[in-house]
């Protein structure tokens, strides 16, 4: 059978499919350097993973207290390594990349003491953490404060807000890479390091923590070589490489991942307990992975910046700028183009690609949300995967992609529906 024909029997029309071809032929270029720093990363893991002497044994699973559970201890060297920390916590006892945050800043954070937020408002569901919306449990509750100083209109660094909020009761920056589903730019680690030189002239004894979901392994550089003390994430992102079907990550300085640990588990016991199992050969092979998987994703958002932005809607990031995570934001202008668009990813996925994705309420969010996903691991957002508020400006929010190839279906499938509900002219 010819391509075209592969794409047909998928559902993919010649008319999407020439479109399609034709931006990707405009992207050589892009996609080489993709494949570069995925290749620079690779050897990173590899290098990673020859150093800490890597064996079979280490995939064998512990269970009870996992007292001497030598594959955890292995596959957290190997994160501080490739990472360039002194310590790593990898567990599969934290449940999301909200947990491995919340358990970093409370296991760092004392009653009296102050979090700078430099970069605005944080991720959502950290609210409820800091205490920004009331909840029980929050950090606000047990006596810590919380600051902002939001960044400046044109995206820069407010530097003379930082300094007036940095006070004698700030212990710990919070420095989020990504701008999530917010509509700042994303943080590259360039300016992330500029950032933490400018906090530490003033107050080097503070605490740089970087929430670093979506951004690892889409540069060659992780911000702990730019100056960060810890830097924090999910394997149900990025360096899982959709492999890891459960788990959190934190790494860096030895005393604040060891408090971070004794957070998790209970003061005395820290990083000694915790059995790992049977999943240090997922979390392990799917590091592994992560470089190329992300270098898929990545691809995967800039083919899809430069159709939508082609056909003349409002994409960030646009289609030429440099990226550092692998989130792609579409702005349609209509709730139909928002369902057409998810409809399409839902019908192009191998899991669950027969059910047809609706909006609905859901709790925490003030309209209705579309969700497509149709992931081997729940709520995976390293695969292929979108999501979008039935509310103007009508913007759909997009990531993932396990291979290229499935990416670029999907995007395609989300064409065509658009195409066949009457919402674009190709
Ligand atoms: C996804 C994400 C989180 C939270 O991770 P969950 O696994 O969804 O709890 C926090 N910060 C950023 C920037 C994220 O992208």
């Amino acid at each position: 059978m010819e391509m075209k024909e592969m794409y047909e029997s998928m559902g993919i029309c010649s008319q999407v499919l020439e479109f399609g071809l034709k931006i990707e032929d405009q992207l050589k270029e892009r996609f080489a350097a993709i494949d570069e720093t995925a290749e620079y990363n690779q050897m990173k893991v590899i290098r990673a993973m020859q150093e800490c002497r890597v064996s079979d044994i280490h995939f064998a699973a512990t269970t009870g207290y996992g007292y001497n559970d030598l594959g955890r201890d292995v596959l957290e060297a190997v994160y501080a390594k490739a990472f360039c920390g002194e310590d790593a916590l990898v567990r599969p006892q934290v449940m999301s990349g909200t947990h491995a945050l919340h358990i970093a800043l409370s296991g760092n954070l004392r009653p009296g003491d102050e979090l700078l937020s430099p970069v605005g408002k944080p991720y959502d569901t950290l609210d409820e953490v800091i205490g920004i919306r009331e909840a029980a449990g929050s950090l606000k509750e047990y006596g810590v404060t919380y600051r902002q100083v939001d960044l400046l209109p044109d995206g820069s660094f407010d530097f003379e807000g930082i300094r007036a909020s940095l006070n004698e009761r700030t212990k710990l920056v919070a420095i989020q890479r990504s701008k999530g589903y917010a509509t700042r730019p994303t943080l590259s680690v360039d300016r992330i390091g500029e950032l933490i030189f400018f906090i530490k002239s003033i107050r080097p004894d503070v605490i740089c923590m970087v929430d670093n979901c979506y951004g690892e392994f889409v540069e060659r550089k992780e911000p702990l070589e730019v100056g960060a003390d810890m830097i924090v994430g999910s394997l149900i992102k990025n360096p899982g490489g959709g492999l890891a079907p459960i788990g959190g990550y934190i790494v860096g300085r030895k005393d604040c991942v060891e408090r971070a640990a004794y957070r998790l588990s209970a003061p005395g016991l820290g990083k000694e307990v915790g059995a790992s199992l049977g999943l240090n050969q997922s979390f392990f092979q799917g590091f592994f992975l992560s470089p190329t998987v992300v270098a898929g994703a990545l691809k995967g958002a800039i083919f899809a910046a430069n159709i939508y932005e082609s056909l003349g809607f409002d994409v960030v990031p646009n289609s030429t700028e440099s990226r550092h995570d692998i989130i792609q934001a579409v702005t349609f202008g209509k709730p139909e183009a928002v369902i057409a668009f998810c409809k399409g990813i839902q019908a192009a996925a191998p899991v669950d690609s027969f059910v047809t994705p609706e909006p609905w309420d859901m709790p925490g969010y003030d309209a209705p949300v579309i969700m497509a996903a149709g992931a081997f691991v729940q709520g995976s957002s390293i695969e292929l995967s979108a999501d979008g508020p039935i509310k103007p400006p009508y913007a759909v929010y997009f990531q993932g992609g396990l291979t290229w190839y499935h990416a670029k279906l999907g995007i395609l499938m989300s064409l065509q529906k658009l195409l066949e509900a009457g919402l674009v002219d190709l």
